[in-house]
């Protein structure tokens, strides 16, 4: 009688679990306090996009401490670091940092500031434009200032979407500078910054896959009309993020013309 039972069992399971996960090789990892999606993703070198796939996850947050995540190509169950918050002077200062997406030219061009130097090609660095648009202001000198990210404008309300895959690190309600604004953190000391949206959708201490969206453009903060300011960040230096991101349809049509 046992025995039935357990066959059937082991056919029940056999069943249940997908027939493209029994096939693949990998590891589960237990979700323990604290370890998010992104964090396992940034471990063992697999996309949150892919983990969400193989997983059946609807959402990167669609984890809990006990879940079991199948990570495909793992030999080994790796140790994953948890999520730390910002400290609250990290927070000050980043939050400082919002004040104004502007600063002096001086303060950029003076000896000592160690000019960012653009990473490289090599570098894998995998950007998705956060919405479509024109830029209608780009990074650099701006009159007397310098502009530390791009503009793109756009109608109220399109969705703003991930960069990259990420943690939120901030996801902040404001009246003033960069108005409702999120900031996500990346691996290689890279952040992105999603600014003057109208709403936010992202989540402090939530991850983040790319292309998500995280909140809708808006013009809170100084703004003069909707549009999305976005920054992207290494070790807290802005770089520029257009020699990054994807050629547009735009510049794919200009391309194809010139041919
Ligand atoms: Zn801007």
């Amino acid at each position: 009688m046992g025995e039935v039972l357990l066959i059937s069992l082991l056919f029940l399971i056999s069943v249940l679990v997908s027939p493209a996960i029994a096939r693949k090789k990998g590891v589960y990892h237990v979700v323990t306090q604290g370890v998010t999606l992104y964090r396992i993703s940034q471990t063992y070198k697999v996309p949150v996009g892919k983990l969400m796939e193989v997983n059946g996850l609807s959402s990167p947050s669609a984890i809990k401490v006990g879940s079991r995540i199948f990570i495909p190509g793992a030999k080994a169950v790796l140790r994953v670091e948890p999520y730390v918050a910002l400290s609250p002077r990290e927070k000050n200062d980043l939050e400082r940092s919002l004040q104004t997406e502007e600063k002096p030219i001086r303060a950029e061009s003076s000896p000592g500031t160690g000019r960012q130097r653009p990473p490289s090609r090599g570098n894998e660095l995998d950007l998705i434009w956060p919405i479509q648009g024109k830029i209608n202001s780009p990074f650099g000198p701006r009159g007397k200032n310098f502009h530390k990210g791009i503009d793109i404008a756009s109608p109220s309300y399109q969705e703003v979407k991930a960069a990259m895959d990420g943690e939120v690190i901030l996801a902040r309600n404001s009246l003033s500078g960069y108005g409702n604004v999120v900031v996500l953190r990346h691996d290689a000391g890279f952040s992105s910054i999603y600014g003057h949206m109208n709403v936010i959708i992202a989540k402090e201490g939530e991850a983040v896959r790319q292309g998500q969206a995280i909140g809708g453009v808006g013009s809170t903060g100084k703004s003069t009309g909707p549009h999305l300011h976005f920054e992207l960040r290494r070790e807290g230096h802005p770089l520029d993020p257009l020699p990054l991101l994807p050629m547009t349809i735009e510049e794919l049509l200009e391309k194809a013309s010139k041919k």
